[in-house]
């Protein structure tokens, strides 16, 4: 873990001032950074029946897609509003200031799939619960929710305690 710690690069005040971001795009250009991240997320849903692995844009992509082809899943992208073509379920959730919002194609998920969820960053919570939400309006399981990189104290687990999570990298 710590080979794949030392690939993450803080950048400070990005994308605003007080905010130290944390960057995987070294990690994703070192071929085994990206191989090792991806197959200890394979390790984790080894034993789980997953049917498909939804991410949410734009890091999200990256590494759900990486994950399904790895265990052999389709892939389901969310996205932010406006952008994906067919008809949509949206989901608004709150922000520190204001809301968001994050859609996904109706027939994206079908009724009881087993879904994993993957995303770059678990930080609140707040993004990760909307898109597990969307998934459920579709009447999709969720069977975890898998992290590249966890900043533990934002507490962002007690909004998702009801799922089972996993993350690589704690801070
Ligand atoms: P949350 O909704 O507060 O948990 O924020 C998580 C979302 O914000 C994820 O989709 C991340 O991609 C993004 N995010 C928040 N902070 C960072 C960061 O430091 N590096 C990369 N992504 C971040």
């Amino acid at each position: 873990m710590e080979y794949l710690k030392k690939l993450i690069r803080d950048v400070p005040d990005f994308p605003k001032v007080g905010v130290l971001f944390k960057d995987i795009t070294p990690l994703l250009q070192d071929a085994k950074g990206l191989k090792d991240s991806i197959a200890c997320i394979a390790s984790y849903v080894e034993n789980k029946k997953i049917d498909i692995v939804v991410g949410a844009e734009a890091r999200g992509f990256i590494l759900a897609t990486t994950v399904a082809f790895s265990i052999g899943t389709g892939f389901v992208p969310i996205r932010k509003p406006g952008k994906l073509p067919y008809e949509k379920a949206s989901m608004t959730y709150n922000l520190e200031y204001g809301t968001d919002t994050l859609e996904i194609h109706k027939d994206g998920i079908k009724k009881g799939q087993q879904v994993l969820m993957v995303d770059d960053l678990l930080a609140t919570g707040g993004t990760m619960n909307a898109c597990c939400k969307l998934v459920e309006s579709l009447g999709g399981n969720i069977v975890g929710c898998a992290f590249l990189i966890e900043l533990g104290f934002l507490n962002g687990r007690d909004i998702l305690s009801k799922y089972d999570l996993f993350s690589l990298i704690k801070y």
